[in-house]
């Protein structure tokens, strides 16, 4: 069976959501207090637009403006999901230097990114709005979500509308292997 095989890397401040995200969308529940510490890939088999895929997550353990993103996030990636918390100013304004290092090391102005505002659940604490969020994204040239991994809204949207943006901005790329059954 023809198969593509993608791989992204879902980034942001810490305590964000990341992992509570990965593991919404590759097991479909909610896991309370993962460790913050430990970076994943998560592998999924999915089905977008008539097209298998074998998706590879890489959750990654967090960054803040100082970290130093190398190399190992330009190569080999296909796409981009920058996650903030929609109750934190602060993860908000490192998802903005987190994009312009991708920027740098990718050396690419149209990356294929979903920018995520987690925890809408948390009404009473929001801090960022949907307007912040959209007019953000907009700049980038990216596409906007706002999910709740907790609440298991609009998860599956991150992965179905980057798998969209990366066939979109990869057109080229558009290679067929045969993914291996795991
Ligand atoms: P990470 O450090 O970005 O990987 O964040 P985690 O996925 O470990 O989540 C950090 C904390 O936020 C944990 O206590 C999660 O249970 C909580 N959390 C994650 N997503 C949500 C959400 O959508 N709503 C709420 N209320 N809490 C969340
Ligand atoms: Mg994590």
């Amino acid at each position: 069976m023809s198969c593509k095989q993608r791989k992204v890397v879902i980034m942001g401040y810490r305590s964000v959501g990341k992992s509570s995200l990965s593991i919404q969308f590759v097991e479909g529940q909610f896991v309370d207090d993962y460790n913050p510490t430990i970076e994943n890939t998560f592998t999924k088999r999915a089905r977008f637009n008539s097209q298998d895929y074998e998706l590879k997550v890489i959750d990654t353990a967090g960054q803040d403006e100082y970290s130093l993103i190398t190399s190992q996030y330009g190569i080999d990636i296909h796409g981009y999901v920058l996650v903030y918390s929609v109750t934190s100013n602060k993860s908000f304004e490192v998802i903005k230097s987190l994009y312009a290092k991708l920027l740098d090391i990718t050396g690419k102005v149209d990356l294929p990114i979903v920018l995520v505002g987690n925890k809408t659940d948390l009404h009473k604490q929001r801090a960022i709005s949907p307007e912040q969020g959209r007019k953000l994204a907009e700049e980038w040239k990216a596409v906007f979500l706002e999910t709740s991994a907790k609440h298991q809204e609009d998860v599956l949207d991150i992965f179905n509308v980057l798998l969209r943006e990366i066939e979109r901005t990869n057109g080229n790329l558009t290679e067929r292997t045969n993914c291996a059954v795991s």
